[in-house]
């Protein structure tokens, strides 16, 4: 199974976002593949219904960890399961590196998503900074053990997504990563994920993922699909991929 994970982050206004849900309820997914796409909070009940008839999962892009209360501009997992979401991100880069997220606050949400019964895709990846530092083993070990040690991890209740931060393009042109670069740190963390559960997780790669290169990823035998963003916002670019990942 190949997995299409399409993060819409902030890209796309409501009657844009519906547009292109309409768009893709249209679209055949390949028996193959698993797809969901992220919205942004304010279209998750619109693109839901949009996608009922489909095989398109909806996820969200974000959870605060308590379930319901006096935390203004939040959204639960709870709330975000009562609304069906299959799956969602937790501690995305940009929710790290500009909202000033912890790997404290990773840990709550994967736990909040596990609780409820959402799959919580744990996104994690070193800086530009930590590359050249020789240090991504490190960020990378960091991240998963503060998000999982200790944690009960029943068989496909968890996935991982490895993004490296350099690499995701921001709307604009950016470097992916090398595909046999990318397979030898699938291949590195899937050893270090035995650590914390003997039942193989997921794990996607995420970073400037178009339908040009998607298939130099999905091919490479440790990734088990992709995490979409700048890409998986426009109509053309989305039936590009679907093609590509059949
Ligand atoms: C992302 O932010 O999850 C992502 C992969 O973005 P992009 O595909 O635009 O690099």
């Amino acid at each position: 199974m190949t997995y299409l994970f399409c993060n819409w982050k902030m890209y796309l206004t409501n009657n844009e976002a519906m547009a292109l849900a309409s768009e893709l309820a249209t679209m055949q997914i390949p028996k193959t593949l698993t797809a969901a796409v992220f919205p942004n909070t304010m279209d998750f009940i619109g693109v839901r219904d949009a996608l009922a008839e489909t095989s398109f999962a909806v996820g969200s892009q974000n959870v605060a960890w308590v379930p319901q209360g006096a935390y203004t501009g939040a959204t639960s997992a709870h709330l975000f399961h009562e609304a069906g979401a299959a799956y969602a991100l937790v501690g995305h880069s940009e929710r790290r590196h500009v909202f000033g997220e912890t790997d404290e606050d990773a840990r709550k949400k994967v736990e909040a998503c596990m609780d409820v019964g959402i799959v919580p895709v744990l996104c994690i990846g070193e800086t530009k900074e930590d590359l050249d530092a020789g240090k991504r083993e490190y960020r990378l070990k960091k991240q998963l053990r503060a998000a999982l040690e200790g944690l009960d991890i029943p068989v496909n209740s968890l996935m991982i997504a490895y993004e490296p931060v350099w690499a995701i393009s921001a709307g604009g042109a950016s470097d992916s990563c090398d595909p046999d670069v990318a397979q030898e740190v699938h291949m590195w963390l899937k050893q270090e994920l035995r650590a914390y559960s003997p039942a193989p997780f997921s794990v996607l790669y995420g970073g400037s993922v178009t339908p040009e290169n998607v298939v130099s990823f999905t091919a490479c035998p440790a990734i088990d699909g992709v995490l979409v963003g700048s890409a998986s916002t426009h109509t053309n670019q989305m039936r590009a991929l679907l093609t590509a990942c059949a």
